[in-house]
């Protein structure tokens, strides 16, 4: 018994070995499988690897080449903010100018806008100088038409003044046979004083009528001689106070000296002077004669309250024939009578002012240096 159990247990010993060793084989196989498999992972890992280091290759050309790219890139963004410095300082300087040249256009838009008015204003200039121009020329035609016409006017009054004189001196010598024969009683003496007065007047303008002519062809002598001022001023009231029996003629103060000059001329400068403050003051009733001698000249004024004449009559009151428009109508006369008085006051180196406002009166004065 022992021994069959001892060889039912050798055999299943032994049968266990086979079992073990088939269960070693089988794993054995197994073992092989899977090593292969490994073997085949790692060819595959292998190839996987170099397939990596490949790829890790080319990622580090391309990051190497990228470094570069970067390298170069910065270099550029450096140089580009160089540059991008460079024209923001350019850009200001640029601004500055175009703020400068902002300032310079604005300054020459004034200058150009005060150069289009000072044109303006020059060509309006120019304008009115063309219109004064011809206003000139227009006023110098207008001259010369007057001065043919004036001259004209002066040759026929010399004529007329010529043929004049005799037939006067004729009535003035029969006036005086006449007078002589009459009483100074008779109605017929006044008739014959009258006449005579008339015939003084007719003389009075055939002379300034002489005289114009004599000063336009400069041809004027003045008879010069020594006698006392006075003299002339109280002959002059007497001959124009004959006649005006409405004006009372008064001399204010006197010039009581000797004075060297055309005395008869000069006397008919106050008559003229006189007549003209009667006619023009028909309303009035007084006329004043003032004289004196102050700072080495005689003035003599001659005031009346008449008429009067307004400022721009004034400036041409000397000119030859000159009335005012007003009044040439109202009153006689012919526009000579001044126009002669300032050219003997010229002669004498003496001078002339008006002083005159209408509706109030005339103050005409003239001056003679004492010689
Ligand atoms: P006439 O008296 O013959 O016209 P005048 O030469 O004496 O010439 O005077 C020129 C003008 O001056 C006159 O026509 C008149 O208009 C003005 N005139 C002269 N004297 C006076 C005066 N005393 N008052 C006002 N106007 C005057």
């Amino acid at each position: 018994m022992q021994l069959e159990a001892v060889n039912a247990e050798l055999l299943y010993e032994r049968q266990e070995k086979a079992k073990r060793e088939a269960e070693l084989i089988l794993a054995n196989i197994e073992l092989d499988f899977q090593n292969h498999e490994k073997e085949k992972r790692a060819a595959e890992l292998t190839l996987a690897n170099t397939e990596l280091l490949f790829r890790n290759r080319e990622k580090e050309d391309r990051a190497n080449e990228l470094a570069l790219a970067n390298h170069e890139l910065v270099f550029q963004n450096q140089e580009k903010q160089d540059r991008a410095d460079e024209l923001a300082i350019a850009n200001k300087e640029l601004i500055y100018q175009n703020q400068e040249k902002q300032k310079r256009a604005d300054e020459l838009a004034i200058a150009n806008k005060e150069l289009i008015y000072q044109n303006q204003e020059k060509q309006k200039r120019a304008d009115e100088l063309a219109i004064a121009n011809k206003e000139l020329i227009y006023q110098n035609e207008e001259r010369e038409k007057r001065a043919i016409a004036d001259a004209k006017k002066d040759e026929f009054f010399n004529m007329v003044s010529h043929e004049l004189k005799t037939p006067l001196t004729n009535i003035k010598a029969i006036n005086q046979i006449l007078a002589k024969s009459l009483n100074k009683a008779d109605r017929s003496y006044r008739f014959i004083e009258r006449s005579n007065q008339s015939v003084l007047r007719l003389e009075r303008l055939i002379e300034d009528l002489l005289d114009v002519t004599k000063i336009n062809t400069g041809e004027i002598d003045l008879n010069i001689t020594e006698f006392f001022f006075t003299d002339i001023l109280t002959q002059s009231i007497e001959t124009v106070q004959q006649i005006s029996t409405q004006h009372q003629i008064t001399l204010e103060n006197s010039v009581d000296i000797f004075y060297t000059g055309d005395q008869f001329r000069l006397e008919r400068v106050i008559i003229n002077l006189l007549n003209n403050a009667i006619k023009y003051s028909p309303d009035a009733t007084q006329v004043k004669v003032s004289a004196f001698v102050e700072s080495g000249q005689i003035t003599v004024c001659v005031i009346d309250s008449g008429i009067g004449i307004a400022k721009e009559d004034i400036a041409q009151i000397f000119k030859r024939f000159f009335r005012v428009k007003k009044v040439a109508k109202q009153f006689n006369g012919v526009g000579l009578g001044l126009y002669i008085a300032a050219e003997i006051i010229k002669k004498h180196n003496g001078t002339f002012t008006i002083d005159s406002e209408p509706g109030v009166g005339s103050n005409f004065c003239f001056y003679l240096p004492i010689n």
